[in-house]
């Protein structure tokens, strides 16, 4: 069966395409490579035996779309392109509604248009927004993302269930992903940040690996039990088979939301404490002030998960790590 993988070179992409290859499914990936390399493909092919096929193009272009969806009988989408960085999306406002926003309307058009109705979006724990309670459970209000990307990811989930709304016949789920981290355990594909690293783990793994001095750990006086951030960290390839759940659970004509994370909160602190575990050495790192717009503490309700497709995260803190680790020390330039 085969599967549209927008975004499918990039970090969670291309795991998820060595999962679906695994499970026997046929990915077929369309990128612009705005933020990955076409080596990836390659790499899933080293890893699973199958090079999934590959269109360079942007899901802004209804042409390129059109041709795939003419060129290949598919099945159903999983969409992961867009743009993610918090901060940048800040500065950036235009470039990431229209890339995450006007993307994805195109692509749904375009979908409507080939008579594919069937949709997993990547969305994110940023639309709870800030909650009084933890965990969080999907059955909480969205609340109010304080970032154009999180405001990006939340209307998206909008447009998709008023289109559900609208029409009955599409199979929609909507996965709000916490903090996937992690790669696969060949140290084959992982994580391949452009400049300066904005989240921990690749911060971590490159201070690890000598090209940053110094981890700035962000806040140490917030209401934790340590006074770092607390986050619900998922290994990328419990993620991954987290799509192919989706995926066989989204045929039913309606609309689902899940919350993908681990259920368990972590802080910064022991996610450094796990690092040098593996490392077999001290990380050098520093307290630093807060980081504007960072929450003290969240994690996954992932009941729902686990009840309705069977899925939970099988891999621990020190999986995460190791196999961090391992892409960083592999791959110390990323992909070249
Ligand atoms: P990524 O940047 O590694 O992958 C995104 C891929 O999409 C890249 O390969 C990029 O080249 C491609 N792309 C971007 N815009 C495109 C366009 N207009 N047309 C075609 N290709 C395009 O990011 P990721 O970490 O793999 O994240 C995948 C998805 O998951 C994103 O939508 C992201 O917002 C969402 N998400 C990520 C995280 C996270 O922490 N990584 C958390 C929550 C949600
Ligand atoms: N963090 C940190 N130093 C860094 C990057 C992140 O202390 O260089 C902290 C951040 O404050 C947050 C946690 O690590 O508490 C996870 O941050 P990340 O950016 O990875 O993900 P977020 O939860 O912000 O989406």
């Amino acid at each position: 069966m085969k599967i549209l993988v927008t975004g499918g070179s990039g970090y969670i992409g291309s795991h998820t395409c060595v999962e679906l290859i695994d499970q026997g499914y046929e990915p077929i990936i369309v990128d612009n490579l705005c933020n990955s390399k076409e080596v990836v493909t390659d790499r899933i092919k080293e890893i699973s035996g199958k090079r999934p096929k590959f269109y360079l193009g942007d899901i802004r272009n209804q042409t390129i779309l059109e041709k795939i969806f003419n060129e290949n009988e598919i099945d159903s989408v999983i969409h992961f392109a867009g743009l993610k960085a918090v901060g940048e999306s800040v500065t950036k406002p235009l470039e990431y509604y229209d890339n995450n926003i006007y993307g994805s309307l195109v692509l749904l058009k375009a979908m409507k248009k080939a008579n594919v109705k069937k949709i997993i979006f990547s969305s994110s724990a940023t639309v709870y927004g800030t909650q009084p309670i933890i965990p969080y459970v999907e059955t909480m209000q969205t609340g109010e993302p304080t970032q154009p990307y999180g405001r990006s990811k939340l209307f998206i989930e909008k447009i998709l269930q008023d289109l559900f709304k609208a029409e009955k016949n599409w199979s929609i789920t909507l996965l709000r992903y916490f903090n996937p981290v992690g790669a696969h355990s060949s140290g084959l594909i992982g994580e391949d940040p452009q400049g300066i690293p904005n989240n921990l783990m690749p911060y971590i793994t490159q201070v690890a690996i000598g090209k940053r001095p110094s981890l700035a750990v962000f806040g140490n006086d917030y209401n934790t039990p340590d006074g770092t951030c607390v986050r619900d960290y998922i290994h990328v390839m419990d993620l991954a088979k987290g799509h192919v759940a989706a995926l066989n659970n989204n045929n039913a004509n309606n609309i689902q939301i899940f919350n993908l994370g681990s259920g368990k909160g972590t802080s910064v602190l022991e996610v450094i404490s796990a690092f040098e575990t593996v490392f077999g050495k001290k990380l050098p790192w520093h307290f630093a002030p807060r980081r504007e717009g960072d929450l003290p503490a969240y994690w996954a309700n992932a009941d729902k998960a686990k009840q309705i497709m069977g899925w939970q995260t099988k891999l621990q803190l020190e999986d995460m790590v190791k196999d961090s680790w391992n892409w960083q020390r592999n791959n110390p330039q990323g992909f070249v």
